[in-house]
């Protein structure tokens, strides 16, 4: 029996497209054994996983929010913006996530070449064995980092080497919060920042706005209640779309997160629908 999840919809997770474990089928299926009834799928610069995730959705009924999570860098801080129901034969977007995947290559590449110099030896081909899906990252290192015995565990790959500020660290290709805003509301999506008390950037919402940010994820493992009131009130003031999620990626990552237990209400969907709708019809 697997026991319901606490909301009606989940609007952030990761499937094996990215750094999640189950495929994006798999997902689809374990948010209707959940007994949710709406999910976004948010791979990390990717939407590779859209396709199965709708055809499974479409057969076992639960409403699918196509979505990605573009990860930036902003004043050594990572900053991710979630975007949700961008038009996937936009030209520009497609290009834009191609040349993503490309930069994302040549970083693990360049980690890889770090790691070989502390004197780790994982190839790409072992990465590769990880990234399942099209977006390859540090996640997919830190397994084969495990798998070859060099160290004990996920977390402990990012805190001793792969984290910012530790040895094997490559900065991310320089894309700004600005210019993912662009890339999501350009092709008619809706552009939303990511868990914004991780990295305590209340301060820095207001000129994001100016440039087109429309929501602010409040719901997530990572928020406090403090971060939650805080954001909620901020996101009143300004208009914006509060979404929610569990950031799950898969059965056993992080311990205690199941998909559903953070998210939002049916009425939170209909909204983001209709902004979703409005705002295709402004893109085209
Ligand atoms: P990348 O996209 O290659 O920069 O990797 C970022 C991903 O690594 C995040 O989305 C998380 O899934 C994962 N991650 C980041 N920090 C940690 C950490 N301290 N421990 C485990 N996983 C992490
Ligand atoms: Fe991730
Ligand atoms: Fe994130
Ligand atoms: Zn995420």
């Amino acid at each position: 029996m697997c026991q319901k999840s606490k909301y009606e919809a989940d609007l952030h997770c990761h499937t094996s497209a990215s750094d999640g474990l189950l495929t994006p089928e798999g997902i689809i299926e374990h948010a209707v054994r959940r007994g949710l009834r709406a999910i976004a799928i948010t791979d990390h610069d990717t939407i590779t996983g859209w396709t199965k995730a709708e055809e499974t959705s479409e057969r076992l009924g639960i409403l699918l929010i196509k979505g990605i999570e573009i990860n930036t860098d902003w004043e050594g801080k990572e900053v991710h913006i979630l975007g949700f129901g961008m038009d996937e034969n936009n030209k520009s977007f497609k290009k834009q996530l191609f040349d993503l995947q490309e930069k994302r290559i040549f970083r693990i590449k360049e980690i890889l070449e770090k790691l070989k110099k502390l004197g780790i030896d994982i190839s790409f081909t072992d990465v590769l064995q990880y990234a399942r899906g099209e977006s390859v990252g540090r996640p997919h290192v830190a397994q084969a980092m495990v798998k070859k015995g060099y160290i004990a565990s996920i977390k402990m790959a990012f805190d001793r080497y792969l984290k910012i500020g530790c040895p094997a660290y490559v900065p991310r290709y320089k894309l700004s919060p600005t210019k993912a805003i662009k890339i999501i509301n350009d092709s008619g999506g809706i552009p939303v920042l990511a868990h914004p008390g991780v990295q305590d950037l209340e301060s820095d919402i207001r000129q994001w706005v100016e440039e087109g940010l429309l929501g602010i994820e409040i719901t997530h493992p990572d928020h406090s209640l403090d971060d939650k009131i805080k954001y909620h009130k901020i996101a009143e003031r300004k208009g914006l779309i509060a979404t929610g999620g569990s950031d799950y990626h898969g059965p056993g990552i992080k311990p205690g997160i199941e998909l559903g237990d953070w998210g939002v209400g049916l009425d939170i969907v209909d909204q983001l629908e209709q902004m979703i709708k409005q705002n295709q019809i402004e893109a085209k």
